[in-house]
């Protein structure tokens, strides 16, 4: 496995093999979420690079950038053990040299939900995703639903500027108790963490909600908030269920529905969403059916 912080190491490696290849961005600290789109790419490709790269762009300055999980030896004992070719671990200074100034800026999909909390957020993650296909040039690139409007982001980035990657999106990981693998839990108290999983029950009942014949958006969210508001240490920041596709205002609607949930357990800001109807919730669902909009 190659291990390297250099674009030039990078476009080397391209230079010197043929075959495809599958791209798996992340921030390190890697769980059984990120493993999952390796193993994908790994399953799809002749070649699987993976970034680890904390991007300064998409913390706002009162965020956790500076406190925020890294373990390099051991993201990369998993990575070799999956088999992974090409670990890019770029400094900063690679990817925002001094006198750097070229965004990119996706407009609608990025104002609602997490763009309207974090408003420079998604300017940050489009830019380095773009800068990261630039440099690795890869065939398909593998992205975790649990991060549902960046998915939507990046697709309508690949769509707008004509870029050549195929974008997969792999279901969300859970822990046996249902909470989302996150890089972040482990910010989390024990009691926190036992409290945490108000996030998934919230989200199945809606889910029940919605199998039993629910269709109006509001109703799906007011009871998801009031699962939330019903476990002490849990503070609901945000819910809304939109249109899964792009994220629209919807009223009473058949079409997939996304439900998004962010809960505050004191300083941690954890994330989850579910897609109804459940059934979409596979590799092709996610990619096929909801990607071809
Ligand atoms: P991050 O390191 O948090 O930037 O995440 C890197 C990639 O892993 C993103 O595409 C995430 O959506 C994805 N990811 C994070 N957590 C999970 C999870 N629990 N299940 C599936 N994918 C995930």
């Amino acid at each position: 496995m190659i291990v390297t912080p250099d674009i030039e190491a990078i476009r080397a490696f391209r230079a010197q093999h043929a075959g495809t290849v599958g791209l798996v961005p992340t921030m390190g600290a890697l769980h059984d979420g990120h493993l999952s789109l390796v193993r994908n790419a790994r399953a799809d490709h002749d070649w699987v690079i993976v970034t680890i790269f904390v991007n300064p762009t998409q913390f706002a300055p009162h965020e956790d950038l500076d406190r925020y999980p890294r373990d390099l030896p051991a993201d990369l004992a998993k990575l070799e053990a999956l088999g992974v070719d090409v670990v890019f671990t770029p400094t900063p200074d690679t990817i925002y040299p001094p006198n750097f100034q070229t965004y990119v800026t996706v407009e609608e999909v990025t104002q609602g939900l997490e763009g309207a909390k974090r408003p420079t957020h998604f300017r940050g993650v489009t830019t380095v995703v773009a800068k990261l296909f630039n440099i690795t040039q890869p065939d398909s690139a593998y992205f975790g639903q649990k991060d549902a409007q960046q998915v939507v982001v990046i697709r309508q980035m690949v769509r707008d500027l004509n870029i050549p990657v195929e974008i997969v999106v792999i279901p969300t990981q859970r822990e046996a108790d249902g909470l989302a693998m996150s890089s972040r839990n482990v910010y989390l108290t024990p009691e926190q963490r036992q409290a945490s999983i108000v996030l998934r029950r919230a989200l199945d009942q809606a889910t029940s909600a919605y199998q039993a014949g629910e269709r109006d958006a509001q109703k799906l969210a007011t009871l998801i908030a009031d699962v939330v508001g019903a476990e002490g240490l849990a503070e609901l920041d945000d819910v809304a269920v939109v249109d899964a596709g792009n994220l629209s205002a919807v009223e009473h609607a058949d079409a997939p529905l996304l439900a998004v949930l962010t809960v505050r357990f004191g300083q941690t800001r954890l994330l989850d969403n579910a897609l109804l109807p459940p059934e979409l919730n596979t590799r092709e669902g996610l990619t096929g059916t909801l990607g071809a909009g």
